[in-house]
C-alpha cells in the first residue's frame, strides 16, 4: 500500500495511491497518517476499511499539490555519513558507531513545494536519502525484532545549510531544519512493497546533472540495526521519521564545492518510492514575503 496526503499547507487531507498511479481521498476513514493512526494499527485498520470502501474513493485533481506523506511527526532522527564514499568525500572518518542527529519536525513539505533557500544562505546543499517510517512505539529493541516496528520507507532530501551546520559551531541541528529543508514523498510505501531496502538504486539531479547515483546496498549501517540503535538512546514514537543517510556526490564534496541558487530544480528518486522534485527560490522572493 502506497500512502500519500495532499491539500494546501495547513489543510492537508489523507489518501492512498492507486496502482494505476490515482490518488484517492480516504477523508471518509476519518484519521490522517500520524502517530495516532499508526500506534493504533492503522495500517491493518486502513487494509480492511479499503475492501469496503476502495471502490467509491473520490479521485484527486491531478493539479492539488502533494503534502509530506506522514503528518509532522515527534521527531526527524538523520544517520551522518552512513555511505562510506560520502564519509570520504566530506572528509570525514568511517564513522565507528552511527552518527545521529536531529532535523526540526518544522522543516517537513511535501515533494514537490519550494525549497526556500534561508536568508543569507550561500551553502545549501542537497542529500537524496531513504527514510523509515516508524509505526509502534518501542525502545531497547533488539536488531532482530527491529523491522517489526517498521510501517514503511519514503524518499526524502536531507537539505542542509553547509555554512549553518559547520560554521556556527555546536551541533548540525542548526544547518539541518530550515523551513522547506524536509521534502518527504511523494509516497509512504509500506514494508511489503519494499522487500529489501537495502538494495535500492537512488540518484538526485541538479537542473538535469546527475550528482548523486548510488544503491542503498552501499549503506554502512542497515535500517534494522539503525532502528535497533537509535532506541537505545531514545524512545520511538509512531510516524517518526529516520533518514538514512546520503551517498556521495553533495555538494560539500565537490572541489570547490557547489551550493544550490535560486531557480535551481533538484530532482531525486528512489526505486520504489518514486520521484520528487523542488525548485530553489529566495527566502524573500516566496509567496507571501
Ligand atoms: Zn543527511
Amino acid at each position: 500500500m502506497k500512502l500519500i496526503r495532499f491539500g494546501p499547507v495547513g489543510d492537508e487531507r489523507a489518501g492512498i495511491l492507486d496502482a494505476d498511479g490515482a490518488r484517492r481521498d480516504t477523508s471518509a476513514f476519518g484519521e490522517d497518517w500520524d502517530e495516532e493512526f499508526f500506534g493504533s494499527d492503522g495500517l491493518s485498520r486502513l487494509t480492511q476499511w479499503l475492501e469496503e470502501h476502495h471502490a467509491a474513493l473520490p479521485r484527486v485533481a491531478d493539479d492539488v499539490r502533494w503534502a509530506s506523506c506522514v503528518a509532522r511527526p515527534s521527531k526527524i532522527v538523520c544517520i551522518g555519513l552512513n555511505y562510506r564514499d560520502h564519509a570520504r568525500e566530506t572528509g570525514g572518518a568511517i564513522p565507528v558507531e552511527p552518527i545521529i542527529f536531529a532535523k526540526s519536525t518544522s522543516s517537513l513539505v511535501g515533494p514537490f513545494d519550494d525549497l526556500w533557500l534561508p536568508p543569507g544562505s550561500t551553502k545549501t546543499d542537497w542529500e537524496v536519502e531513504l527514510a523509515v517510517v516508524i509505526s509502534r512505539r518501542t525502545s531497547l529493541v533488539a536488531e532482530a525484532d527491529a523491522m517489526n516496528y517498521v510501517a514503511g520507507y519514503a524518499l526524502h532530501n536531507d537539505y542542509s545549510e553547509r555554512a549553518f551546520q559547520l560554521e556556527h559551531h555546536g551541533q548540525w541541528f542548526k544547518g539541518k531544519s530550515w523551513d522547506t529543508f524536509a521534502p518527504l514523498g511523494p509516497w509512504l510505501a509500506t514494508c511489503d512493497e519494499i522487500p529489501d531496502p537495502h538494495s535500492l538504486k537512488l540518484w538526485l539531479t541538479v537542473n538535469g546533472e546527475r550528482m548523486q547515483d548510488s544503491s542503498t546496498a552501499e549503506m554502512i549501517y542497515g535500517v534494522p540495526f539503525l532502528v535497533s540503535y537509535i532506541s537505545q538512546f531514545m524512545t520511538l514514537l509512531p510516524g517518526d521519521v529516520i533518514s538514512t543517510g546520503t551517498p556521495a556526490g553533495v555538494g560539500l564534496g565537490f572541489k570547490p564545492p557547489r551550493y544550490l541558487v535560486p531557480g535551481d530544480v533538484i530532482e531525486l528518486a528512489i526505486d520504489g518510492l518514486g520521484t520528487s522534485q523542488q525548485r530553489a527560490v529566495a527566502w524573500e522572493a516566496r509567496p507571501g514575503a
